[in-house]
């Protein structure tokens, strides 16, 4: 098969470099075992391109990360970058990454591998089988409205302001995804919004129940406010297929139903755009975590994260669900087997390196393949 599918890997700071590693081996083992090529070209992201290239992220790195069909990124930032002005820190690379992208669709799963239901907080009747998806409008709402600002009042107060605005095209868009993708999973969509006290909420909740007419009624919608989703999540998660909401809430609601399934080293995320001309969608593929530095080069951190990320490109960006779901049932096989990274192993257990972890899953994907 010719290698017509370009991936960009950006490994970034910290352990960003180690966990991406153990996915370019998963990568080199597709070519060989199940004759799917990749493209791969590597780029410097964060810190890594400001000490090269003085700047967090290159133009030229930007015109790849543009022309490709997937960029997989690492981590950016640690503490030898923390004092720089604000615009020039690591994270400015990621934050360009995602605004000129026009990544409006952020995609986080909450999954729980059964081998890992003691991890979470919560009753394993609760969690065990878990899989939801939250899809997180990324490019709007609060976080970019105008007016903002904080401002002293002629009495000597100070006032702080930020907007909460969005438009019928950036709610409808966004839901489309969470449409298309729920028919994919379990065909349901639980739509999150403050609709009994925000005007955006009303024109929220009034845009994807239109959307759902229209276009997608083969799907099942629900309404929910926020603050019950928050309080649903936590009571019985498994109520939900996909969750779809603007960027405040959602930014909150991810992060929940993250830590229902138990460590950041598991938790893999994917952040789309539009579909161009030609047919393809932007996308960029990122474990939740950061960049780790407090065990960044001493061979401790999860690749897991990244390896998931790397899943959702094949499913999202490749139409290769097939070897998606063969990643992920390699992980739930190597976590079965009791191997563990020290983030994600009971007290006192043995666990593994990073690498270890990696041929631990090679391993099992020669025996899924054999
Ligand atoms: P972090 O996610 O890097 O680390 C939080 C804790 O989780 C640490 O104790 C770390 O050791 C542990 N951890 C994280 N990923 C792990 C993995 N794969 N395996 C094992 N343990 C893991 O968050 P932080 O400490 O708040 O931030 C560190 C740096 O990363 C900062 O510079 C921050 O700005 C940056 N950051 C970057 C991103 C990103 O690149 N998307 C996201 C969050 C934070």
């Amino acid at each position: 098969m010719p290698a017509n599918r370009s991936l960009l890997v950006l490994p970034g700071d910290g352990i960003g470099p180690e966990v991406m590693g153990e996915v370019r081996r998963v990568i080199d083992w597709m070519d060989r075992r199940r004759a799917v090529t990749f493209d791969v070209g590597e780029g410097l992201v964060g810190g890594a391109a400001i000490d090269a290239e003085g700047a967090p992220l290159a133009d030229a790195t930007m015109d790849r990360a543009m022309n490709a069909d997937a960029v997989l990124l690492g981590a950016v930032g640690g503490p030898k970058w923390d004092s720089l002005p604000f615009a020039q820190k690591p994270e400015r690379g990621l934050l360009r990454l995602r605004k000129e992208m026009q990544l409006y669709a952020n995609l986080r799963p909450a999954i729980c591998f059964e081998a890992l239901v003691d991890a979470s907080t919560l009753k394993p009747e609760v969690v065990s089988g878990l899989d939801i998806l939250i899809v997180r409008e990324l490019t709007g709402g609060v976080y970019f409205g105008e007016p903002r600002g904080i401002e002293t009042l002629p009495d000597g107060t100070r006032r702080g302001v930020n907007t909460q605005v969005y438009t019928s095209p950036e709610i409808r868009r966004v839901a489309a995804v969470a449409f298309e993708l729920a028919r994919k999973r379990g065909n349901k969509v639980c739509s999150s919004e403050k609709a009994n006290v925000m005007e955006s909420g009303v024109l929220w909740r009034e845009e994807v129940a239109k959307l759902h007419e229209e276009s997608y009624s083969d799907v099942e919608l629900t309404h929910m406010y926020a603050d019950n989703c928050a309080m649903q999540l936590v009571r019985w998660p498994k109520q939900f297929d996909v969750i779809v909401t603007d960027n405040l809430f959602g930014d909150m609601l991810s992060d929940e139903a993250a830590m229902l399934t138990g460590s950041l080293g598991m938790l893999p995320s994917a952040s789309l755009g539009d579909i161009d001309e030609t047919g393809r969608r932007k996308a960029l593929y990122e474990p939740v975590h950061g960049s780790a530095p407090d065990i960044a080069g001493e061979g401790k951190a999860n690749p897991i994260a990244t390896l998931l990320s790397f899943a959702m490109a094949l499913r999202y960006s490749f139409d290769l669900a097939e070897d998606a779901d063969l990643i992920e049932s390699a992980v739930t096989k190597v976590l079965g087997s009791g191997i563990r990274t020290a983030d994600i192993a009971a007290p006192g257990a043995t666990t593994v390196s990073t690498e270890a972890m990696g041929e631990a899953l090679i391993r099992e994907l020669d025996e899924q393949a054999a």
